[in-house]
């Protein structure tokens, strides 16, 4: 099911979700530290993702300083038939938006340290 909507061909999400999303942000804060000492396989489970957008606004968050889909280092595309997911090589495996994903369509899978 899509959610939201679009102004002048982009998609915008309803502010309910934006005030969802900031509460997630604050809670978020607080493992900051944790998260630069551990990195995850991001797993995508394509049946499941709904297009929200909501891993991109997290890492555009943590990453970039904003909320831009845009500015993240994971891209949601738009398929015929399902959305999929690209991660750039920026991606630094952080796991927040798998954190975001109120879906389950991204799921952590801890790397380990090299020694
Ligand atoms: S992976 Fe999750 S957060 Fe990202 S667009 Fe799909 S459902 Fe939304
Ligand atoms: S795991 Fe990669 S794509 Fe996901 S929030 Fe972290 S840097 Fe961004």
């Amino acid at each position: 099911m899509r959610q939201g909507g679009s102004f002048q061909g982009k998609r915008i999400l309803p502010r309910s979700w934006f005030n969802r999303w900031k509460r997630f942000a604050e809670e978020y804060d607080g493992s900051r530290e944790r998260e630069a000492v551990t990195r995850y396989e991001i797993l995508f489970f394509q049946e499941r993702c709904t297009g929200c957008l909501r891993c991109g606004l997290a890492c555009s968050e943590i990453h970039a300083g904003i909320f831009c889909p845009d500015r993240a280092y994971i891209e949601v595309l738009e398929g015929p038939e399902a959305y999929s997911v690209r991660f750039s090589e920026a991606c630094n495996g952080c796991g927040a938006c798998a954190d975001s994903c109120f879906y389950d369509a991204l799921r952590k899978k801890p790397v380990e340290a090299e020694p």
